[in-house]
């Protein structure tokens, strides 16, 4: 299975929201936008960062939803 989830760093560790969400449109539904939130990807159990496409997908959905904001 192939899960999505967002992490960030805090000055002790690295947290995660502990979801396992779907796709990185639900994951960036826990993003905080201040620099230090990150989408990574549960791939069989194993953390791995985002592939090329799936940063594509990601920078799309960051976008668009920025413009939708400014709107
Ligand atoms: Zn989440």
């Amino acid at each position: 299975m192939l899960f999505y989830l967002t992490c960030w760093t805090e000055d002790d560790g690295i947290y995660s929201c502990g979801h396992e969400h779907l796709t990185i449109r639900e994951a960036l539904e826990c993003l905080v936008p201040d620099g230090k939130s990150f989408i990574r990807a549960r791939d069989n159990g194993r953390l791995r960062s985002l592939n090329d496409a799936e940063f594509g997908v990601f920078l799309v959905e960051v976008t668009g939803g920025i413009l939708k904001g400014k709107s």
